[in-house]
This record gives C-alpha cells, sequence and structure tokens, in this order.
C-alpha cells in the first residue's frame, strides 16, 4: 500500500484546505434527526470554495430547477451537511451567498429592467437591462439569527377560533415542493393535495393533537379564512436569517425600486464574478 503524500500544491491553499467557518441563522436549533454531522455545535459549518465540477452541476438548468444540483453541491461543498433537503430554505439561502462569496467574490453586478421605465415605455420602445453592483456581504451582513423567543413568538399560532398552531420552519424540499406547486398540468384535486401536504408538513401539532392523519383531515375542512391566517403565519414566522431587500435608483427615470423580487440566492450563481467586472471595467 502506498503512503498518503502531502501535495505541497494543495498546502499552499489555505481557504481550500481549512475552509471557512460559517454559522447558519438557525444555530442548528430544531435539527435532531442527522440533517448535520455529529458535533457540530451551534450550526457552526465549515464551507469550500467551488471547483470546476460544483460549477458545472450548479449551471445545469434541469438538475437546478428540481433542486438536485444545490443539494449536490452542497453535499461536497459542506461535508458536515448530510441531508441538505431537510434544512431550512433560511439556512440554505445563508449557505449559498457564502458560497457565492467565498467561491467567486463578495462584489457582482444584477441586470435590472425599471419597472417605471417599462410602465412609461412608448408602444414598442425596448427598455434596457441595466447592470447595478450588488455585495454579497451585504446580505450576510444584515441577517439576523433564530432566537428561542422567535420560535415561542411566531412559531405558535392561535387561530381566531382559538384553537391553537404549533409551527416550524419551512424545510429546503417542502419550499422546492411549493414552487412545482401551480403546475398547469395539476388538477383541482392534486392541487389541493399538494397545498395541504406542504402546510401539514410545518406543523407539528394542532391544540395537543399531533396525529398526522387527524391534522390533514382537519385541515382539508378548514374554513378559508383560518387557512390564510395560518398561511400568512407561516410566511411571516420564516423571516429571520437573510433579508434581500435592497433598493437601486433607475439610472435613466431615477426613481427608486426594491428588487428583492428578483434576488433569488441560487440565480446569484449565473452572475458574473469580482474577477470578470474588474477584468470589463478595464477592457
Ligand atoms: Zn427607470
Amino acid at each position: 500500500m502506498s503512503e498518503a503524500k502531502e501535495n505541497p500544491l494543495l498546502s499552499k491553499m489555505k481557504n481550500v484546505i481549512q475552509g471557512t467557518t460559517i454559522g447558519l441563522p438557525s444555530k442548528g436549533l430544531f435539527y435532531d434527526n442527522g440533517e448535520l454531522e455529529e458535533g457540530v455545535v451551534n450550526g457552526e459549518i465549515v464551507l469550500y470554495p467551488m471547483t470546476t465540477l460544483d460549477e458545472i452541476i450548479i449551471r445545469t438548468p434541469d438538475m437546478l430547477l428540481q433542486g438536485t444540483a444545490i443539494e449536490k453541491v452542497l453535499l461536497r461543498c459542506a461535508p458536515a451537511i448530510k441531508k441538505p433537503a431537510d434544512l431550512f430554505f433560511r439556512d440554505i439561502d445563508y449557505i449559498l451567498v457564502m458560497l457565492r462569496l467565498i467561491s467567486y467574490g463578495d462584489k457582482t453586478t444584477i441586470p435590472v429592467q425599471c419597472p417605471s421605465c417599462l410602465t412609461d415605455a412608448e408602444e414598442g420602445e425596448v427598455v434596457p437591462h441595466i447592470e447595478y453592483p450588488i455585495s454579497m456581504d451585504h446580505f450576510i451582513k444584515k441577517s439576523k439569527a433564530l432566537e428561542l423567543e422567535d420560535i415561542e413568538k411566531n412559531y405558535v399560532l392561535t387561530l381566531s377560533n382559538s384553537m391553537v398552531i404549533y409551527l416550524r420552519p419551512s424545510k429546503y424540499a417542502e419550499m422546492m415542493n411549493m414552487y412545482k406547486i401551480n403546475d398547469d398540468s395539476k388538477s383541482s384535486e392534486e392541487i389541493e393535495e399538494a397545498i395541504t401536504t406542504s402546510i401539514l408538513a410545518v406543523i407539528k401539532r394542532v391544540d395537543d393533537v399531533s396525529d398526522r392523519e387527524f391534522i390533514k383531515e382537519w385541515l382539508k375542512q378548514l374554513p378559508i379564512t383560518l387557512m390564510r391566517e395560518i398561511i400568512a403565519r407561516i410566511s411571516e414566522a420564516n423571516n429571520w436569517g437573510l433579508d434581500f431587500s435592497y433598493n437601486i435608483t433607475c439610472k435613466d427615470c431615477k426613481t427608486k425600486h426594491n428588487i428583492s423580487y428578483i434576488l433569488n440566492p441560487v440565480s446569484f450563481f449565473t452572475l458574473p464574478s469580482s474577477q470578470e467586472i474588474e477584468r470589463s471595467s478595464k477592457s
């Protein structure tokens, strides 16, 4: 058997060997099903920069849509993550922005087509996409950790009929399924089933009932107003982690716009890197 020799080339790349330690905004509270490697404390994990193979995987459109690209890359770049699909999507967003930062650098630009210019455009007029700078670190710095008080406050909901629902944060796989709900090929019954299933997933118990079948049956008979109270709370409660609010001022009409609606950490991987921006500004 040959002895494993240390590669002198690799030892010169400290960040590749040691990685970067990041703290998940959930602090790992709630993870008790082998989602993270045993021994992970406070949700602190090591992240390694992406390689060529990771870049190829993450830019494969089909795999991206299915969510499998993200899972594959996270298993490679964050070995402490054992079940990426079972992580909360707010943690996944944070990891993706950090991964983008350590792999490609902090700065990038994003093409924006100004909504005001679009409204004011005459028929046949083409409104150009203009590049605006964004920084990964800007979002990381504004990140909000999940606190134990938040869990008691935001994840426990008393409905207007006095029933009490105990919720938990949404997982990455559940969010991916939510995106697939509005599929034209689905029948009304299939859509109802998909909505019920995704809401059921984040309900731990209702009053003192935790039987899944009972809760599901109850959800299906719940009046729409009460259902809306639950849906509103689920989206409000998931407000920790990164905040993608970001204002730009249109270079043409000078109107201010919050572009959070186009800021999606998965799409950050198709934006130019700091190096590319520097190169294009020189040419
Ligand atoms: Zn404009």
